[in-house]
């Protein structure tokens, strides 16, 4: 009988393993034909200043809208772009809508001069010698001006080349880009690395600000992270802030920034447009 259930076991194993391949092969044939069919689309959330209340940026992010199983979240098939190297045309096409989108509000809205984008960027983009190119063109095709644009980068897309992604991050900065490391806390690299980049922003990853009032080296870590910010010059937004709690605690603690779903959830660019018209709140 053991020896039985000993050989069954591959059988179910195989199964699910066809299923799982079955899964992938599909969501990358529909993902190959979903920029061409105009299935992504761009959902915008608000960062705040903590302490003024004031709106100072959105962030991008992408959305897909699949034609039998409704809006898709990145988490879904960010990866699988990534794998198929699908990710770069993607990419732009994020930045384009974005710049173009937010340089729209700007002209229709003259309170968000200072108000920013941000646009989450893959690793592949720091290893390729026309990245910039790329990034200014956007610029140029939509008349946004540089310092309204932000680029969101992670401890892991930085792995691998360091020292080329460095000195691409530095050539967007001269151009005016500001530059922010997403995630921070949960990537690989040291906190004595973040001297070497050209950052404006840190972001300090959700898991962090979410544990802020179990754990108190929750607490530990983003003051460190705050001091350590300080004293390099950058600045640090909180990354999914959601309940009141934890704006009042991150508010007395000198955080900047924040953004999360109790300060405003990603809201598709009509909703944006209707909040920004004083028709609807963000929540
Ligand atoms: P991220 O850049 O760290 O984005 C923050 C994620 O947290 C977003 O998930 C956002 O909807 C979610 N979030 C915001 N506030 C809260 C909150 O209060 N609670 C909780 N539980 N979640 C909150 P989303 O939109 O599913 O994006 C997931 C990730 O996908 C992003 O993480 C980013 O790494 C990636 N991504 C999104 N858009 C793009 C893109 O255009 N290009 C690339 N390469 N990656 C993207
Ligand atoms: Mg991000
Ligand atoms: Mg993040
Ligand atoms: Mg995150």
């Amino acid at each position: 009988r053991a020896k039985q259930a000993h050989r069954a076991a591959p059988v179910v194993f195989d199964n699910s393993m066809r299923e799982a391949a079955q899964h992938r092969m599909k969501l990358e044939n529909e993902l190959q034909r979903a920029l061409e069919l105009n299935q992504f689309e761009v959902h915008y959330q608000p960062v705040w200043n903590l302490a003024s209340e004031q709106l100072v940026g959105f962030e991008a992010l992408v959305r897909w809208r699949h034609p039998e199983r409704g809006l898709l979240l990145p988490g879904e098939f960010i990866e699988l772009m990534e794998e198929t190297h699908q990710i770069l045309p993607l990419d732009r096409w994020v930045l384009n809508q974005a710049c173009q989108q937010f340089a729209q509000w700007q002209r229709k809205y003259p309170r968000l001069a200072r108000v920013g984008v941000s646009v989450n960027l893959s690793s592949e983009w720091f290893n390729r010698a026309d990245s910039l190119d790329v990034v200014m063109q956007s610029l140029k095709q939509s008349g946004l001006s540089a310092r309204s644009l932000l680029i969101e980068i992670t401890e892991r897309s930085l792995l691998h080349q360091p020292d080329q992604a460095a000195s691409v991050l530095r050539q967007l900065r001269r151009l005016g880009i500001k530059l922010m490391m997403d995630d921070f806390g949960t990537g690989y690299s040291s906190l004595s690395y973040l001297h070497r980049l050209p950052l404006d922003v840190v972001k300090v990853d959700r898991s962090f600000i979410s544990r802020l009032h179990e754990d108190q080296r929750a607490e530990a870590v983003i003051s460190a992270i705050l001091n350590l910010a300080s004293a390099l010059g950058m600045k640090v937004n909180a990354e999914g802030i959601d309940n009141p709690k934890q704006v009042a605690m991150l508010k007395q603690m000198g955080c900047q920034y924040g953004q999360g779903y109790q300060l405003g959830r990603p809201l598709p660019a009509e909703r944006v447009s209707d909040f920004l018209a004083g028709k609807s709140h963000t929540r």
